[in-house]
């Protein structure tokens, strides 16, 4: 079996965040048909290596002082890496350090990336563990100098070597090819985009040419999913002529699934974007609203969402997507349950005259007195109790906490989310938005997280 030619990668570093701490040892073990070669170089960080990182790595302020700077080696790393497989152990760490020490440089850097703790872990599913001291033990291989660059590209060279000589080679193969597999992307798409997409929670939106909206999406793993868009097997046509059209990406990372929604569905209305399922404008939504014209008589009346006020929601059915759907249902429900077509409004007849659904012996006659008032209000406000608009359970707005982010709502209006108390302050003076269906069912489902509102007295 032949595979590229190959590059063991380790380096030191003075921390664990990719784009604060920098790099202060490089080891690279390079593998082709020419042999093996071996070079490390010790990196001046430009800033302090703390006591525990001097302990742990043995490089210490004195060791790097007299080292050249990134930037003089950066050619010299790149040749040695150029047109090689990237391997390392937890290799996203490595990786993300070289990219951004050659940013900083103004360069770029990409290679084609195999980390062994996921081969490890794909080969041999049956242990819990893949770090490298556990590797060390496993597989018997000699260790050198740990925790140095050199030391420990050597391990995963040894590792590799182990692999090599006790894993049938086309598993092996195949497993490095699964493992190395790039995401299709889209021709008109800067494959850098794809690199700095955040892996968590959040919205994301396709933008097209001229920047054009063409979709909005949330997910739990926002990487993931913008790259299961792209995936080459996609059958739908649909999909695939989104793909081709996407030029742009934005990622908008929410603290939890409660704000990815929230957003998704604000943006959607405010962006209407080409791919995404017309949403029915708000300014259609309706309710039925039952008042008591006289003791004992409630009547429907048909409510714009707009129309509604803030806590006036107890008699409140619906939302309905139109005034044509409310009335439908409200048809419907008349007819199931034998009330009254002309109390309801749904037929016009003179007072005191049956209405044609009586004559047909489908309503039981409070038209004509044939049926007590109350008795048909008691049996409307049943028909339509499926419908109720659930009852806002907290006098007054209530919070729900997410990572960094509280998401403030009153009477389910999201009035906003804030990340700090003076934020939260802020939205309690603006005025609250209009009733919205989608804010309306995201907010019932976490109507269990929420917590009420702590008012100054
Ligand atoms: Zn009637």
């Amino acid at each position: 079996m032949s595979f590229p030619a190959l590059a063991f990668v380790d380096l030191e570093t003075t921390g664990a965040t990719a784009t604060a701490d920098r790099i202060t040892e490089i080891g690279i073990v390079e593998v082709d048909e020419s042999g093996v070669r071996e070079w490390s170089c010790l990196v001046n960080p430009g800033t302090p290596i703390s006591g525990f990182i001097e302990r742990l790595t043995g490089i210490s302020n004195a060791m790097v002082a007299d080292a050249p700077p990134f930037e003089d080696v950066a050619d010299e790393v790149r040749k040695r890496l150029e047109g090689r497989l990237f391997i390392a152990h937890n290799a996203r760490f490595d990786y993300g350090f070289l990219k951004n020490e050659f940013k900083r440089t103004g360069r770029d850097f990409r290679a084609t990336v195999l980390c062994t703790v996921k081969l490890s872990r794909k080969l041999f599913p049956q242990h819990a563990k893949h770090n490298l001291d556990s590797l060390i033990e496993r597989h018997g291989l000699t260790v050198s100098s740990r925790h140095r660059a050199l030391g420990d590209a050597r391990l995963i060279h040894q590792f590799w070597q182990r692999v090599q000589a006790g894993v049938a080679p086309e598993v092996l193969a195949q497993t490095v090819k699964a493992l190395t597999a790039r995401p299709s992307l889209p021709a008109n798409l800067d494959p850098a985009a794809i690199d700095d997409l955040p892996d968590g929670t959040g919205v994301y939106l396709f933008y097209g040419e001229n920047n054009l909206p063409l979709y909005v999406g949330k997910s739990k793993e926002l990487k993931k999913r913008v790259l299961a868009h792209f995936a080459a097997d996609h059958a739908a046509a649909k999909e695939m002529s989104l793909a081709q059209q996407v030029r742009r990406i934005e990622c908008i990372a929410t603290g939890g699934e409660i704000g990815a929604l929230l957003k998704e569905a604000a943006l959607i209305k405010q962006l209407q974007p080409s791919h995404n399922r017309v949403l029915r404008r708000n300014e259609d939504l309706c309710f039925w609203e039952l008042t008591e014209v006289r003791a004992g008589e409630w009547r429907p009346q048909l409510l714009m969402a707009g129309d509604i006020e803030l806590r006036r929601e107890e008699h409140l059915y619906g939302p309905f997507k139109t005034a044509k759907e409310a009335r439908r249902t409200l048809t419907e429900l008349a007819k199931e349950h034998h009330l009254c077509h002309s109390l309801l409004g749904l037929e016009k007849v003179k007072a005191g005259k049956p209405c044609f659904a009586h004559q047909l012996q489908q309503c039981k006659g409070a038209c004509v007195d044939k049926e007590p008032m109350s008795f048909h209000s008691a049996r409307l406000m049943a028909a339509l109790g499926r419908h109720r608009l659930a009852p806002w359970p907290f006098a007054g707005p209530a919070w729900i906490r997410e990572g960094d982010d509280v998401h403030l709502i009153d009477h389910w209006r999201h009035l906003g989310t804030a990340q700090s108390e003076a934020d939260l302050h802020g939205l309690l003076e603006t005025p609250a938005p209009a009733f919205e269906r989608d804010s309306y069912r995201i907010l019932q489902k976490a109507l269990a997280r929420m917590t009420p509102l702590a008012r100054k007295t």
